[in-house]
């Protein structure tokens, strides 16, 4: 990646740095370098970056919490945006309306609400994703999912024009896919209207009764992306692949999970290609026996583009 240091002269405020490993930035824990990296603290910096990176002709994508992304060892080119830091939720009890930036954890979120005797998000509390990041997946568990509760979102286009309102409906919401994944729209914050007046104790007790079965029936302890493939409904893709006996085929450091068949975990040292070799080769195993062809949840990023 050739690095131009000069470029940043006509940003002002926030700079993004230059090759800065994305390995840290993913649950998988590998990727290459950004070509450059920033993670804006509020919507003004996030605007002057958008902007910047179109001026400068470079690509730019957003990061959540990396939960659901495979990043190439070779890194990105142009602009990745973090968007951890954009952080925050306001709650009314009494309504039930809530409001958080994009980068607030969904499982925070989930917790404040059940204190708040909110009812709506008990599902999301092993999710660990971002409410951005949750929004443009339609992520979901337990029967629960984002479009369920969401009233709207605040977007921005990549053009870096002014913020826009699309309400859920617009969205065209479906398992694990929204509109926000085609357009590439950057959430800035989301609208939930969550049931208020719930007692806050019985809500808290179903959060953690929640997280605690997850934590039992998957591989909480490994990096991993939580579920690979999108189940080809209604049937099950983790046992599709459990029935080829792949519980523990690994390719390196990268393995299908021996608690759950949809994970593949990085059980040391795992790098983005050795995933994705796995991933390729649990679809061509499961298209050959089972005839079904599995696509994949995970978002991959540096990669030719593949189903
Ligand atoms: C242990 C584990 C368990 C999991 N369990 C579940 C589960 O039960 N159900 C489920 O649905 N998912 C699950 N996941 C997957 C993942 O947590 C979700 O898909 C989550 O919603 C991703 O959020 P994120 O912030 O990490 O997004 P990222 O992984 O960072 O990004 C995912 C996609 O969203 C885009 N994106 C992120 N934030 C924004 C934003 N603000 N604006 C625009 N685009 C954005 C990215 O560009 C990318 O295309 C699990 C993951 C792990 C590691």
């Amino acid at each position: 990646m050739a690095i131009d240091p000069g470029c940043l002269n006509s940003l002002p405020g926030i700079k993004p740095q230059s090759l800065i490993p994305l390995a840290n930035f993913t649950t998988w824990r590998v990727g290459g370098p950004a070509e450059w990296l920033a993670s804006p603290s509020d919507q003004t910096e996030l605007l002057a970056l958008i902007r910047w990176a179109n001026n400068q002709n470079m690509e730019c994508r957003i990061i959540g919490a990396g939960s659901n992304l495979l990043i190439h060892d070779d890194g990105l080119p142009g602009l990745s945006l973090c968007m951890r830091k954009l952080q925050g939720s306001s709650l009314d009890p009494d309504s039930g309306k809530v409001e958080a930036w994009a980068g607030e954890p969904i499982p925070t979120l989930a917790r404040r609400a059940a204190k708040a005797g909110l009812h709506g998000l008990e599902w999301a509390v092993g999710i660990p994703g971002t409410v951005g990041g949750a929004a443009v997946m339609n992520a979901g568990a337990q029967g629960g999912c984002t479009a369920d509760w969401l009233e709207s979102v605040q977007v921005i286009a990549m053009d870096g024009h002014e913020p826009f309102e699309l309400s859920c409906s617009e969205l065209d919401y479906a398992y694990r896919h929204s509109r926000l994944q085609e357009e590439g729209l950057v959430v800035i914050s989301a609208k939930f209207q969550l049931e208020p007046g719930h007692d806050r104790t019985e809500l808290s007790m179903i959060t953690n009764q929640n997280l605690n079965h997850r934590t039992s029936t998957q591989p909480y302890q490994w990096p991993s992306c939580g579920s690979v493939f999108r189940n080809p409904e209604p049937l099950k893709a983790g046992r599709l692949i459990e029935e080829l006996g792949l519980k523990g085929h690994r390719i390196g450091g990268a393995e299908i999970s021996t608690i759950h068949a949809n994970f593949i975990v990085n059980a040391g040292g795992a790098t983005a290609s050795e995933i994705n070799q796995l991933i390729n080769f649990v679809q061509q195993k499961v298209q050959k026996v089972h005839g079904v062809m599995l696509h994949p949840e995970v978002k991959r990023l540096g990669f030719k583009p593949s189903v």
